[in-house]
Formats: structure tokens, sequence, C-alpha cells
């Protein structure tokens, strides 16, 4: 064995040492020395069908002042952020969840095929289930919580408070304001470190056909949003150690679609191009990015962040994020 030999061994050898028993996605090495970060907990906010025009793309922000005069300078604005799958609630959910994309029941009689962040973090941090949350306006999201996959059913599975009165598949859709409560009663009695929100509106008013109630729906998000926000910056556990994603899990149809605003679930630009919002310790500030990115780019972002494998996930590290 010559010299150089033995040093590629050696850095092998210490390379293995240094990282956990792991395996890692695309047969990517994992650098030497496993990045630190500071973010030790994890929220994802999505707000359920705004199309991209009323959001970041209405280029007077009249419908999410929070967004533009407080929360922009905290963090990073996509311009260019799709769901390149099916742009229904259910599989936008899973899409970011999971990583992967699939034509999904949208009614909540199936669950996904591939194992969530949930799912993973829990099995790799050895975290009780009160650690990680799904709170939603919405009860078929329930779903999220298990998937398909023989090796992940019924396994490490989060905890959920879904729909009416949070008792989940079956108990309908509950409003965003009594969802809101139940996400400060969770955030400060269990301090989950990996959570998913979801709120029912615009989505719900835009298939009432009302726009000044869908209007609306975007405005007050916002505020739950930036009250969400406060929250973390003035708590203890989560101040300085908490990153935060807001994202939709689809738009809508574009104006000279047939049913317009009202109604979504094809691949036309206004289903598919929504908005992505990210902020944390670990994350630059007073970013506006026109980087083409994804839906199922978040949650790899979310595995980088807390650590955790994920080789099931198909999509890319947001490293433009990082400081
Ligand atoms: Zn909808
Ligand atoms: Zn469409």
């Amino acid at each position: 064995m010559n010299f150089q030999l033995i040093i590629i061994s050696l850095f092998l050898v210490l390379s293995s040492c240094n990282t956990s028993d792991e395996t890692y996605g695309n047969g990517i090495i994992p650098s030497a020395t496993p990045k630190s970060y500071q973010t030790e907990n994890v929220i994802i906010v999505v707000i359920d069908g705004p199309r991209y025009t009323e959001t970041w793309g209405d280029t007077l922000h009249q419908y999410q002042p929070r967004l533009l005069n407080s929360l922009a300078a905290e963090g990073t604005i996509y311009t260019n952020f799709y769901n390149n799958g099916v742009t229904y609630t259910n599989p936008g959910h899973t899409a970011i969840t999971t990583g992967n994309y699939q034509a999904l029941d949208n009614t909540g009689q199936a669950i996904p095929n591939h194992a969530s962040i949930f799912q993973h973090w829990l099995k790799d941090s050895g975290a009780d289930s009160s650690k990680a949350w799904l709170i939603t306006s919405k009860d078929k999201l329930q779903i999220l919580a298990n998937c398909q996959d023989s090796l992940w059913n019924n396994s490490f599975m989060p905890s959920t408070n879904c729909g009416v009165g949070g008792n989940g598949l079956g108990s309908g859709y509950r409003e965003d304001s009594l969802t809101f409560i139940q996400i400060q009663r969770i955030l400060n009695t269990h301090h989950p470190k990996l959570t998913l929100i979801n709120f029912k509106e615009p989505d719900a008013s835009g298939h009432r056909n009302d726009w000044s109630a869908y209007l609306d729906g975007i405005r007050n998000t916002d505020e739950y949003v930036f009250q969400i926000w406060n929250m973390i910056q003035n708590d203890v556990v989560y101040a300085n150690k908490t990153t935060m994603f807001v994202t939709n899990d689809h738009g809508r149809h574009t104006d000279g679609h047939l049913d317009g605003f009202i109604s979504h679930g094809d691949d036309c630009s206004g289903c598919r191009h929504i908005n992505l919002f990210a902020a944390g310790p670990d994350f630059k500030k007073g970013q506006i990015l026109s980087s083409n990115r994804e839906q199922v780019d978040i949650s790899a972002t979310v595995a980088e962040l807390m650590s955790f494998e994920f080789s099931s996930g198909k999509g890319e590290v947001m490293q433009e994020l990082f400081k």
C-alpha cells in the first residue's frame, strides 16, 4: 500500500467515525464533519390554496402586509416556487411531508406511500410522539401521520390535532381561528420540535366562489403566521433555535381558466406557482430569490437542519438559504 492510499484509507475511516451510521440518499457521501446548526425545531405552516398572484406575486402586496412589512426582512422569499405534482390538498401536503409527488386520493381515504419527515425524525431522534405534531384545520390531513411503506406503517407516528375538535378523519373542517387556539396551546404545552400546521383558508372560501372572503382568508392567515413567528421569538425554548417555513399546498386556476380562482387541480401555472417563505437562525435574512425550487425540497432541507436520515425523499437541500 503506497502512502497516498494510506492517507485515503485513513480519511475514509475518520469520515465514517464522524458521521452517524445512517444511509444517505443518492449515494452522496456526507462531509467529514457533520454540520451543526442552531436549529433545534422546525415549524411548517401551509396556507391552503392561494394563488401566487394574490400572495407575493401581487406587486402591491395588499393581502399579506405582515409578510411584506415584518417577515420578509427576517428570511427568504422564493419567487419561483412550485407544486410540480398533483395540485390538490392531500397530494400537495404529501409532497411537502414525504418529499415525493404522488397522485394520492384527496378525500382522506388513503395514506401516503412514503414515510414522512415526522416518522424519520421520530425514529432517528428517539423522541416521543408529543414532540412531533400535525395541527390542521382540515380533518382529512390526518393521513399525513402514517404511510403505506411496510417498514414504517403505524410506526413512529406524530401526534395529531386535525379537524373539528381535533378529532381527525370524519370530523370535518375546523375554523382557522380555532386551529390557531390549538396551535398556541400545543406549542406552549409540548414544545414540539417538528410541527406542520394547515390553515384551510383561503381555499375553503375560494371553492364557495367568494372573492372577498378568499382575500380575507389570505389576510387572516398572514396575521396568524405573524403571530406564530412572534410566539417563537418570545418563547425561551424556541427563540433563536426554530426555523419556520410558510408555503402552500397548491394555487388555483389562472384567470383565463373556466373556473378561475374558484377551483384548482390541473397543471396550469396558477395551480402550480405557490409561495415559500423560510426563516430561521441558520438562514440568511432579507433575501428574495428567483431560484427554481419546489415542494419536495422542503423536506430535504428540514432533514439537513435536523440531521436525520431521509433517503426516501426526492428533493434537494435548498443550500442558498443557509448562511
Ligand atoms: Zn381546494
Ligand atoms: Zn389550474
